[in-house]
């Protein structure tokens, strides 16, 4: 049977406890880590949030029935035990922070009883995650996780002091909203009241946070939690945390400025690194020519180059054609690895194929200085020296190349295989921070699945001054004030200027192919907010989930987000989504289909 509490206080949490309460009573609450019966004397590891603390049962010192009890001990059981602090009688345990001390324990209650858990609660666990997330309540008593979600608070609470202190007032915004084409796919909650109308939840305070600037809450900031109802990737989840932020009368560098400020601050508080800044700045023309990527890993080097020049009209006809297409031939110089051997080339031109590209070419630049090469046939020897010395060889270098008629798939085609490559060939440093400001976005974004213009970052983003020009005669021309912050090759966050002026907004519209109606229909309650003396203003938001995983470097967002979700979206410990009761459907008006209660 447990027992209550009833008159026992906790004076400390496990590892709280110091060298300095030594010969002074402590009563300690939490969980059986582990339990060694050594037949006259029963040791326990208990642990808290806080961490573990050794406890000795000793007959001599709790007496027969005390000892009796100590017996029943299983993992997992919840104790209270007052007991004296000591010095460890036993050899000091270097990996605790409490090696060096036990509690002598005089009185012993067992406050809950416990089942054997299905997998055992140890830092770096093994157990499969599904499982883990079954019983997520007990995966979450590990210490590993318990750090993180510790680590995510202090992040919140340090982001929240640190915005008030710039002056930014934290407004919360309504989760039930209207849905608005933001890019994802909405989550739809359906209206009791008006049967057929659905409330979307957001996908991020965006046009919230505009009205908010509209209505003179000069600086907003919020933790909020976005949903978006995607088929998920590696490190997404339909619902997760923006750190979000609007201000007025501001351009980019405005914004670029407090940002910096922010993660330099959080990084000095959280893990004592002083970042440098200013961050880099990179326009996205840039990273795309360069690294392939809008969000380059600037860890390693391996860039791009552009070798279109040198191959044009060659006698390798996959590299001509590329060209002669209007497309390129790129390469990366993997340096050293002219050794590869041909399997690991072969798996790399799987690794392209993936991505939609037909193909890799090789060079390798042997030791003699001899090339051994995939296209040697169609290229003369000294063609083949002038592309080596366009790519920057050396003697032991291996030379990859990419070619198609599709620019965008060659870059970004390589830029993901820069990537693989460093990750295969261990080039990158894990205990570094490299930031990038990515800017200078298109502001529009040819989408062959819809055969029409679409915003890449949203409709309300600002198009950069000089090139408004272009807005009707070469659409995808135009830059807009839109910017990206990059760590380690992961956008953390982004943001951009806002469009304030109606003239400018309608023009967006119109090139996304709104009609003015549906631009009205759609947007109709911030278009009309406009009408009313709007400031200019730009924002950003952080997907603070992400930020916290690379600031602990983890793999996963799954690890910093207490109930996550798994790949189909479903929550594997409440087993959510779920079919609800007919009553509930018949409120909300709503029949499902295939569902046979409703035929
Ligand atoms: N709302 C944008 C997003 O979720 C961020 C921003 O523009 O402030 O990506």
């Amino acid at each position: 049977m447990a027992e209550t509490m009833q008159g026992l206080k906790r004076t400390h949490r496990c590892a709280e406890v110091t060298p300095a309460d030594i010969g002074s009573t402590v009563t300690l609450m939490g969980w059986v880590q582990k339990r060694r019966n050594l037949g006259g004397m029963i040791f326990v590891d208990l642990r808290d949030r806080s961490g573990i603390m050794q406890i000795v049962f000793d007959e001599n010192d709790i007496g027969s029935e005390g000892f009796e009890k100590a017996g029943l001990i299983r993992s997992e059981f919840v104790l209270a035990v007052t007991g004296r602090v000591e010095k460890r009688s036993g050899a000091v345990n270097e990996k605790l922070a409490t090696g060096a001390m036990e509690v002598r324990a005089f009185s012993l209650r067992i406050l809950s009883e416990s089942e054997t858990p299905p997998f055992p609660i140890e830092e770096n666990s093994q157990t499969r995650e599904e499982l883990r997330l079954k019983y997520r309540y007990l995966d979450l008593r590990r210490p590993d996780i318990q750090r993180n979600l510790m680590v995510k608070s202090r992040v919140a609470g340090l982001a929240r002091s640190f915005m008030a202190s710039e002056g930014f007032l934290e407004i919360e915004t309504p989760v039930l909203g209207k849905s608005t084409p933001e890019g994802a796919r909405d989550y739809l909650v359906p209206s009791r009241v008006y049967p057929g109308s659905f409330f979307a939840l957001p996908q991020s305070p965006q046009l919230f946070k505009q009205i908010l600037m509209v209505a003179g809450y000069d600086r907003y900031f919020q933790i909020a939690k976005c949903f978006r109802d995607e088929d998920l990737r590696a490190d997404r989840q339909p619902e997760f945390m923006q750190m979000d932020m609007e201000l007025s009368f501001v351009d980019v560098d405005d914004v670029i400025d407090v940002n910096e400020r922010l993660l330099k601050y959080l990084w000095k508080e959280i893990l004592n690194i002083d970042l440098q800044v200013p961050f880099r700045r990179m326009t996205w023309a840039e990273a795309m020519e360069r690294f392939g990527s809008d969000k380059p890993d600037l860890r390693f080097g391996m860039e791009l180059t552009n070798v279109s020049d040198v191959v044009r009209g060659c006698g390798f006809s996959v590299f001509a054609d590329a060209v002669s297409a209007g497309g390129s031939v790129r390469g990366i110089n993997v340096k050293g690895q002219a050794g590869m051997p041909r399997k690991k080339i072969d798996s790399l031109v799987d690794f392209v194929r993936g991505y939609g590209l037909k193909g890799l070419a090789y060079l390798a630049v042997h030791e003699d200085g001899s090339f051994k090469c995939s296209f040697s046939k169609f290229m003369s020897e000294e063609e083949l020296k002038k592309l080596a010395d366009a790519m920057k060889a050396e003697k032991g270098d291996l030379l990859l190349f990419a070619a198609d008629a599709k620019n965008k798939l060659v870059c970004e085609t390589l830029g993901a295989l820069r990537c693989e490559l460093a990750k295969r060939l261990d080039m990158i440093d894990p205990s570094k921070f490299e930031f990038l400001w990515v800017v200078e976005f298109p502001l529009l974004e040819w989408s062959e699945e819809e055969n029409r213009w679409t915003a890449m970052h949203h409709p309300f983003t600002m198009p950069m001054e000089e090139d408004l020009q272009y807005i009707d005669s070469d659409p995808g021309r135009v830059r807009a004030k839109a910017y990206d912050i990059v760590l380690n090759g992961c956008e953390i966050g982004g943001g951009s200027v806002r469009i304030h002026q109606n003239d400018i907004q309608e023009k967006m519209f119109e090139c996304l192919g709104f009609t003015k109606e549906q631009a009205q229909e759609q947007f109709s309650f911030l278009l009309e907010s406009f009408k009313y003396g709007v400031p200019p203003h730009a924002g950003l938001a952080y997907g603070l989930d992400r930020v916290v995983m690379l600031m602990l470097g983890l793999d996963t967002i799954r690890d910093v987000i207490a109930f996550p979700k798994v790949k189909d979206s479903s929550c594997m410990m409440t087993q959510a989504p779920a079919p609800v009761a007919q009553k509930q459907l018949d409120e909300l008006g709503l029949i499902v289909r295939g569902s046979s209660e409703n035929e």
